[in-house]
């Protein structure tokens, strides 16, 4: 997903072991909630492929819509909300820590820009339940001429990625989402496995879609077409966590 800049990605050792939560709960929150919605971006990338969806637009940002509406429709309203004010949190920090390195924006990444990503997470957060959801998107910042259009937003995706789920009923089709070559005590495979127990419970699919954690050379995540598989670096739990320190 996030690019980060060559002197960042070298700097960073590979990490030899499974990964360890930290003891600060809103820390260990802030960390479970990023994995989760970059699981769901992956999944996004994993869905167009296997269901040969056609894309209009960016992919990496049909990608993100899939991951906003899967948090709404997954998590119960105080866990969504958190899960989604922490991504954006670090969609922030990145933007603030490139921007504190005088690094250019990266125009020519094929993602939205970080706080694009931040604006429109919120945006379609708020506009699936805009009554419950004005104090967030307040506090986040959400202008409110982007929040005016941000129901219709959220409807046109829901529409959109809801005609792709139709239909996707467990059991009338062959495949679904399986953890493979993971330590499963790593408390990053536990939090996958919920989400791939929860999503197989859901939805079935036409081929089996393989999910692991393995260490990448860079914080990041990928959906690989030709192996079908989405791999969690094991760095980017790592840099979630230093990203989050790096709060003063
Ligand atoms: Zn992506």
């Amino acid at each position: 997903m996030r690019a980060l800049t060559l002197a960042l990605l070298t700097a960073l050792p590979l990490p030899a072991a499974a990964f360890e939560m930290p003891e600060d709960e809103v820390e260990a929150q802030f960390i479970s909630s990023n994995v989760v919605t970059v699981f769901y971006h992956e999944l996004g990338h994993a869905l167009i492929d296997v269901l040969q969806v056609p894309v209009l637009g960016k992919e990496e940002d049909a990608a993100d819509t899939l991951s906003a509406l899967l948090v709404h429709a997954i998590w119960d309203e105080d866990s969504a909300t958190v899960i989604i004010s922490d991504t954006a949190q670090s969609y922030a920090l990145y933007d603030a820590e490139a921007q504190a390195a005088g690094s250019e924006p990266a125009y020519s990444d094929e993602h939205s820009l970080d706080l694009q990503r931040y604006y429109n997470l919120i945006c379609l957060f708020y506009g699936a339940n805009p009554e419950a959801r004005k104090e967030t998107a307040e506090a986040l910042g959400l202008p409110p001429e982007r929040a005016e259009r941000c129901e219709a937003e959220f409807a046109q995706a829901q529409m959109a990625w809801g005609s792709v789920l139709q239909g996707l009923e467990p059991g009338s089709a062959t495949g679904g989402l399986r953890m493979v070559e993971t330590d499963p005590a790593d408390p990053i495979a536990v939090i996958l496995q919920s989400e791939i127990g929860d999503f197989n419970k859901t939805y079935g699919l036409p081929d089996w879609i393989d999910v692991k954690i393995a260490p990448c050379g860079q914080a990041n995540a990928f959906y690989s077409p030709s192996e079908r598989s989405i791999t969690i670096c094991t760095e980017y739990a790592e840099d979630a966590k230093r990203i989050y320190e790096s709060i003063e």
